[in-house]
């Protein structure tokens, strides 16, 4: 395998990854999934492709106060997450709480928001 077709099979083998994540993941959540399919995979092959795929809006970052970006599929419908602070998972929430425009004062424009629950994951809370 040259050098060139061996990155093409890195990326896509990230690129996969994401595709098929049910959850936000971090650079080392996609390293430790990409390696299975291409062990020779680095962080730093990680950190660029995930830099492209953001630059081709293919994919978003999810921002944690404190913590590394998670990254999710760009195309994925308006939803929020949960943080589990005991294995420092993030889990996608379906929905959006109907009421948060009324938060806003008047002459306030709302434009975006984000909302991120604290907690811990059944796995945690067992
Ligand atoms: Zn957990
Ligand atoms: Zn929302």
């Amino acid at each position: 395998m040259t050098g060139m077709q061996k990155k093409t099979t890195q990326r896509e083998s990230i690129r996969q990854v994401l595709c098929q994540a049910t959850r936000p993941l971090s650079p080392q959540e996609i390293l430790e999934k990409a390696r299975r399919h291409a062990p020779s995979t680095g962080l730093a092959t990680v950190y660029r492709a995930v830099k492209e795929l953001q630059g081709e809006s293919w994919i978003r970052a999810v921002e944690l106060p404190g913590e590394p970006a998670r990254y999710e599929l760009a195309s994925k419908p308006h939803h929020h997450h949960f943080y589990c602070r005991g294995c420092g998972k993030v889990f996608d929430l379906e929905g959006c709480p109907r009421n948060l425009a009324r938060m806003v004062p008047k002459g306030f424009r709302m434009e975006e928001h984000e909302i991120t629950i604290r907690g811990l994951c059944p796995n945690c809370s067992g």
